[in-house]
Parts: structure tokens; sequence; C-alpha cells
């Protein structure tokens, strides 16, 4: 949701032009300020930021996304199981041409990983089906001291130079097992059946993995035992959002026409969120809708997004917790700014809001990236934000 001023929306953010009633209701009833959601010497990853925003020290635990992708897929790593993400990825003239073989569905991909598995599995090697193009290879041990490129990176270029290398030493054999999986893999899905069919339809053919991203088992607490309330639960279409739920202990619900996109349905999630809300003491609710249409670069569509989120999401909740005896504090902030005009995230610090009924507010009006630098808590990091909006 945070940007930067756009001079087609009158030097304004999207979130300062759009119109969002309930947002700048809740600044004034609650308190607001900045927070830095990615840390020095970190990317501006989702998974970063997520996992900071609900209090987990980076240093300590961070293993990257494969593994929060494996806890959402269900895939329960054992001590000493590397995890890597597993692309499919289109190979034409040993050039990498795009890192999602042409956005391959999931039910071909599926087909692809089962050979995979037939052909190069063993107690070693396993693969497991993700979405689309992005699938999980475990390893039963090695390192993960490993130099990895994400394909997303490097479009066009040649693959050979940029196959993995080993970090340290005892990362050699990891290294040279992958890279044999890479090469053994080619040879298989270049004839494959599916592949076959989706060259004669003028498709990408998935013709090689290419793993990247490895981590182990993420030594995590859950948020109960950090912060101490019993029940939690996560609502996110996103599975990099899901796994860090399932580390994090809280209940992973699903909600139908949840899409990660702007047509996602909004009201469902409200609603799910309150009804968890009856049987849970902490509910992080994540939508996605304007981090898309920031990559999109859509000034438009991230606007109505924010409205969407506005009228259909936090109106319903507000106003539905207006009428509970029991109070509930309410939150809101994005976990990174996408901004438009350069189409991927960054790591400013995001603006926040807690509402929490009968504190104190502090004298914002609104909701956006620049009011709430008058905000009462200023500049917040690391578990400061959670601990706030959960601990009274
Ligand atoms: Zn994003």
């Amino acid at each position: 949701m945070a940007d930067e001023p756009i001079e087609a929306l009158g030097n304004k953010t999207p979130l300062q032009y759009a119109q969002t009633p309930y947002m700048d209701k809740l600044a004034q009833l609650g308190i607001t300020g900045r927070m830095q959601t990615v840390p020095e010497g970190y990317l501006p990853g989702s998974e970063v930021a997520n996992l900071t925003i609900l209090g987990y020290d980076l240093p300590k635990m961070y293993e990257g996304r494969a593994v929060l992708e494996a806890a959402s897929m269900g895939v329960n790593l054992e001590a000493g199981e590397v995890a890597l993400r597993c692309n499919l990825i289109c190979i034409e003239k040993e050039l990498i041409k795009n890192h999602s073989a042409g956005h391959i569905t999931t039910e071909e991909a599926d087909e692809l990983i089962k050979t995979l598995n037939e052909k190069l599995g063993s107690d070693m090697v396993r693969f497991h089906t993700g979405v689309s193009y992005r699938h999980l290879l475990v390893l039963k041990t090695g390192s993960k001291e490993l130099d990895c490129t994400p394909p997303h990176d490097v479009p066009l270029h040649p693959f050979q130079p940029l196959m993995i290398e080993p970090l340290v030493p005892e990362a050699e054999d990891t290294a040279k097992l992958l890279n044999a999986l890479i090469l053994k893999s080619q040879e298989i899905l270049k004839d494959h059946p599916v592949n076959q069919k989706r060259i004669i339809e003028g498709k990408d053919p998935a013709n090689s993995i290419w793993p990247w991203s490895p981590g182990y088992r993420p030594a995590m607490q859950t948020m109960s035992e950090m912060l101490g309330f019993e029940k939690g639960a996560v609502i996110s279409a996103v599975d990099l959002i899901r796994g860090i739920g399932v580390y994090a202990g809280l209940d992973v619900i699903q909600v139908e026409g949840a899409t990660g996109l702007y047509d996602t349905n909004y009201e469902g999630k409200a609603q799910a969120a309150l009804d968890a809300l009856k049987t849970h003491d902490f509910v992080y609710l994540h939508i996605e809708a304007s981090d898309e249409a920031g990559h999109e670069g859509d000034v438009d569509l991230k606007v109505k997004t924010i409205e969407y989120l506005d009228r259909r999401v936090i109106r319903l909740i507000f106003e539905e917790l207006q009428q509970w005896d029991e109070p509930v504090a309410i939150a809101i902030l994005p976990d990174h700014p996408t901004p438009c005009a350069i189409r991927t995230h960054t790591n400013k610090p995001v603006p926040f809001l807690i509402y929490k009924p009968g504190e104190q507010p502090d004298k914002v009006m609104a909701f956006d990236e620049y009011v709430v630098e008058n905000g009462k808590y200023g500049i917040l990091e690391k578990d400061e934000f959670i601990k706030k909006v959960v601990l009274y």
C-alpha cells in the first residue's frame, strides 16, 4: 500500500489520494507512527517484512523463503534437511528464457515433478509440487552455504555460469549434487509429453529445474510463546505468509475466493477475520492486492485496491466490532512500500496505526506515509510494533 508521491495524482501518494474514511477514522481514534519492517542488511522481501512485523528477530531465525513455502505446502522439515525453492524454468539456446516456464499450470507442473521424483528421487532427494512454477526440493542432508541465483533476476543470461557454487568447502558436495540434478532434469524434461504438448501450443516448455534460497528448518518460537496470548490465526492467499503462520503457531484459515489479487474476496476475508476473533486472541489478516498493483505500476488500480481495503474490509470489521462487548485492538500497516514508479519493493519505513479502545489517541487525524511522521510512536523496529499491538 505504501508508495511515493505521484505526479498524476497531484504529487500525492496513492494512500493520500484514495478515499479512506475508515483508516482515517481509526488513525483519529488511535496512535500512529512508522515502522522499519525491513531490518538493515536484508532485502525488502515480503517474508522479511512480515516476519519482522510479527516480532521475529531475523538474524536469529531467517532461513530464506523456501522453508516458509515448505510449511505452507505441509512439508515438515526434519533437523538437518535442506529445503530449496525449485523453480521450473525455460531454457532456450543455453539462456534462461524465463523463471516461470511461461507461468506453467500447477496440473502440468505436478506431472513433471512426479516424473522428476521417479527418475531423480531417492532417500536423499525429494521434490514436492507447489503452485505453478514454484516448487520445493528437499535434501536429506547437506549444507545451505551455497551461492544460488534467483532465476527472476537473470532473464536471458546463460545458465551455465550461474550454476550453484559452494560458499564454504563443506558445501562442495551439496553444490555438486544440485548441479548434477539441474543437468539431469534437463535431459528428463526435454522430451516429456507435457513439454511436447506445450511446444506444439506455442508455450514455453519447463525444461529445467532451478534450485535457490536454501535453508534449514527455522528456529522459530510461536507467537504465543513470545507474546503470551493463547490462540492466533492467519488469513492470507500468499503461501509465504501462510508458511510464516505455520511456524508462528497460528491457525491458517482458508477463505473461498481469496486470490492474492485485486479481485480477491475482500468481504469474505473480513468476515473470516471476524469469525476467527470469536475463538482466537489474535488474527493476522493479509491482503496482497495493493502490492500486485504496485508491481504492475498501475496507479489507478493501486488507488482502487486501497479504497476496496478501506470500504470492503476495514469498514466491515470496524463496524461489527463496535457491537461487541469485548474490546478488540485494530492495527493497520503495509508490509513494505511497492512504489508504482519502480514496480518493486523498497525498505523505507511504513506508516502504521494502532487503535485500542480506551487508549488516549495522538493528534494524527488521517492515515498516510507522511502524516504519521507526527505520530506519537515515532519509528518502531524489531518487536516493538507487535508488542504495542498485543500487550496491554
Ligand atoms: Zn510484492
